[in-house]
C-alpha cells in the first residue's frame, strides 16, 4: 500500500507511507517527514507541514520512520510531527542523523533519548514487516538514499531525490550496479522523483560546477561572495577549494552554513582540517584575498545575502567592483525576493553572476534522460510519479507510459494505492491537508487565521465599541479605531467619523423593542459600518463591533 500525505502535487513537505497488511489493518513505514515554506500567500507563516491526522489515528500501527536525506522538504517536520506519533523509531544514515541531532539541538529539543538508529550507506534493516535496503544515489546533499522495500508480496523502490552524477563530489555516486541487480530480481513498483521530468537530457555534473567556480574566483578582481544552499556540502567544498586555489581566505557568513559544515566535518564529507574564518574576521582581511560563503541564495530577508545587500550586515559589506556569485537556482515563488537582493547589490555596483552567466549551479534532480536510464535498469511493472507539481507528475507519467511501463498510477496526496498484489489500483482516500507552524503553535491551515491576515492586509480593520443601556440607548457616542485605511475619503471626511455616524444612525434606526437584543444591534451596526466605509472608499475592511450593556 502506498499513501502520500505530502509531496505529490507539490515540491515540498514530503511524507510517504508504505503499508503492509490486509482488510484495512496495516502496519506502516513512514518515508520522510518534510516541510515546505510559507510565501506571501501565508503572511506570518514560515513553515508549513503535512496534516498527519490519518497517521495519528494509526499511531499504534507504525513500524518506523525512515529519512532518505537531510533536506528540509524531507526531514524538516520531524521536530514538530514526530512527537505526535509516540516513540516511533527513526532510521537515518550518519550525515542525516547528525543534521537531525543538530536541528533538534537548535530548536532546544532534547535529543538524548531519541530512538534514532543510524544505518550505514547501503545498509539494510528489518522494520516491522518490511525488509528495507538503502541504495546510494546522487543528489545535492551527502547520503541521499533510495529505499528498496520488500515484503512477502514483492519489492517496491522509492527513489527519494536523485540524479545521475558520476562525480557528485560528496558521497558515492548513484549505485548503478545495485540498482541493476534489484531490477533483475524484480521491481513491482517504482515511486520516483518527478522534479525535472519536463527537462530533456541529462543534468551536468557537480564537478563541472566546481571547475567553473574555480575559474571565476580566480578571475575576480576584488572580494567575491558566493551564495548557495547551505545543505549543498559538495558546493561548499568546491567553493573552499576554489578559494584555496586562488590564494584567498574563506569566510563563512550565516548560521545555517556553520551548522552544515560542522555536520559534514563530523561525518567526513568535508575535510576536518578545512579552515574558515568567522564572519567577524571579514573586515580585517584584504578584499582581494577573501571569498565569503553566504546563506540567503533565495533572497530570504533574514539570511546573510539580503542583509549584506541592504547594508545591514554587522560584519560584512560589499562595494563597487566586488562580485556575488549566485551558485543556486531560484525556487519558484522566491523570484521577487531574489530580485530585490540582486537589485540592491546592483545599486551598489556589485557585479552579479548567476547560472545564466556560467554553469555555477546544477540541479539535484533527474532530467528525462536520467529517468529513462533508471526505468531501463529497474523495469518496474508499475510507476507512481511523486515529488513534483501537477505538470511534472503528468510529464513523468507520460514518459513512463512511453517507456512501456505496464501501469502508471496518477496518485495525489491522500490517495491510497494498492501496489501489490497487482494490478495496482487506487482503492481509497485518506484525509490530508496542511498545518502551519504559527509562532510556537501548530494549527490547521483550515482554522482561518491566515485567511483573515490576508484580508487585513488588503483592506485593514475598523473596530467599533458600543455602550448601550438595557433599553438599547447609546450611553455615549461609539468609539472607533481604524487600522490600515486612508485617513479620509474623497470628500475629506475621516473614516472614523464615517464609521461612528453609521453606527449611531443604525442604532437609532432600530425600533426600540428590538434594540434590547444586543446581538441584533451588534450585527446591524457591523453591517452598516462596513457598507458605509465601502461606499466612501470602494473597499470593505474587516469590521468588528464590541458591545457593552450597562
Ligand atoms: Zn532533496
Ligand atoms: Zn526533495
Amino acid at each position: 500500500m502506498f499513501v502520500p500525505l505530502g509531496g505529490v502535487g507539490e515540491i515540498g513537505m514530503n511524507l510517504y507511507l508504505y503499508g503492509f497488511g490486509r482488510g484495512g489493518d496495516y502496519t506502516w513505514l513512514i518515508v520522510d517527514m518534510g516541510v515546505t515554506f510559507g510565501g506571501e500567500y501565508e503572511p506570518g507563516i514560515d513553515v508549513i507541514l503535512p496534516d498527519i491526522r490519518f497517521l495519528e489515528e494509526e499511531r499504534h500501527n507504525i513500524a518506523g520512520l525512515l529519512l532518505t536525506h537531510a533536506h528540509e522538504d524531507h526531514f524538516g517536520a520531524v521536530p514538530d510531527l514526530w512527537p505526535l506519533l509516540g516513540h516511533v523509531p527513526i532510521y537515518a544514515t550518519p550525515f542525516t542523523a547528525e543534521m537531525l541531532r543538530s536541528k533538534l539541538a537548535e530548536m532546544s529539543i532534547d535529543a538524548e533519548d531519541l530512538p534514532l538508529e543510524v544505518v550505514p550507506m547501503g545498509g539494510s534493516r528489518s522494520i516491522g514487516p518490511f525488509d528495507v535496503e538503502l541504495i546510494a544515489m546522487s543528489h545535492s546533499i551527502p547520503e541521499p538514499s533510495a529505499v528498496a522495500i520488500t515484503t512477502p508480496l514483492g519489492t517496491v523502490l522509492h527513489t527519494g531525490d536523485w540524479k545521475l552524477d558520476e562525480q557528485p563530489l560528496t558521497s558515492a555516486p548513484t549505485d548503478e550496479t545495485r540498482l541493476r541487480e534489484i531490477g533483475r530480481e524484480g521491481v513491482a513498483a517504482l515511486i520516483c522523483d518527478s522534479t525535472n521530468a519536463i527537462r530533456d537530457g541529462i543534468s551536468p555534473s557537480e564537478a563541472e560546477v566546481a571547475v567553473n567556480l574555480e575559474r571565476l574566483i580566480g578571475q575576480a578582481p576584488n572580494c567575491v561572495a558566493v551564495t548557495t544552499f547551505a545543505s549543498n556540502v559538495a558546493r561548499l567544498g568546491s567553493v573552499a577549494k576554489a578559494a584555496q586555489a586562488a590564494g584567498r581566505e574563506l569566510v563563512v557568513v550565516g548560521r545555517a552554513m556553520y551548522r552544515v559544515i560542522e555536520a559534514a566535518q563530523a561525518t567526513g564529507y568535508l575535510d576536518p582540517e578545512l579552515y574558515f574564518h568567522q564572519e567577524t574576521a571579514f573586515a580585517q582581511l584584504p578584499p582581494h584575498k577573501v571569498v565569503a560563503l553566504c546563506t540567503g541564495s533565495q533572497g530570504e530577508t533574514r539570511a546573510a545575502m539580503a542583509r549584506i545587500a541592504s547594508g545591514e550586515h554587522p560584519h560584512v559589506s560589499l562595494k563597487d567592483g566586488d562580485w556575488v556569485i549566485f551558485s543556486s537556482r531560484t525556487i519558484p515563488g522566491n523570484e521577487k525576493a531574489v530580485a530585490r537582493v540582486q537589485n540592491a547589490l546592483s545599486d551598489n555596483k556589485v557585479e552579479i553572476l548567476t547560472d545564466q552567466d556560467a554553469l555555477v549551479h546544477v540541479s539535484g534532480h533527474p532530467r528525462r534522460g536520467e529517468l529513462e536510464q533508471l526505468y531501463g535498469w529497474l523495469k518496474p511493472d508499475v510507476a507512481v510519479p511523486m515529488h513534483g507539481e501537477g505538470r511534472h507528475l503528468e510529464a513523468h507519467a507520460e514518459l513512463a507510459e512511453d517507456l512501456g511501463v505496464k501501469q502508471v498510477i496518477r496518485a495525489r496526496n491522500g490517495t491510497m494505492v494498492r501496489l501489490l498484489p497487482q494490478p495496482a489500483e487506487i482503492i481509497d482516500e485518506v484525509p490530508v491537508g496542511r498545518l502551519y507552524r504559527d509562532g510556537t503553535i501548530l494549527t490547521s491551515a483550515d482554522e482561518g487565521q491566515v485567511r483573515e491576515r490576508r484580508k487585513l492586509s488588503f483592506a485593514g480593520v475598523v473596530a467599533v465599541s458600543l455602550t448601550l443601556t438595557t433599553k438599547g440607548e447609546l450611553v455615549i457616542d461609539p468609539e472607533v479605531s481604524v487600522i490600515g485605511l486612508p485617513e479620509q475619503d474623497n470628500r475629506g471626511i475621516p473614516f472614523w467619523e464615517i464609521a461612528r455616524d453609521a453606527a449611531i444612525g443604525t442604532v437609532e434606526s432600530i425600533p426600540r423593542p428590538r434594540r434590547k437584543d444586543p446581538a441584533l444591534v451588534t450585527e446591524a451596526v457591523r453591517r452598516a459600518v462596513r457598507a458605509a466605509i465601502n461606499q466612501a472608499w470602494g473597499k470593505k475592511p474587516v469590521c468588528t463591533v464590541l458591545t457593552t450593556v450597562l
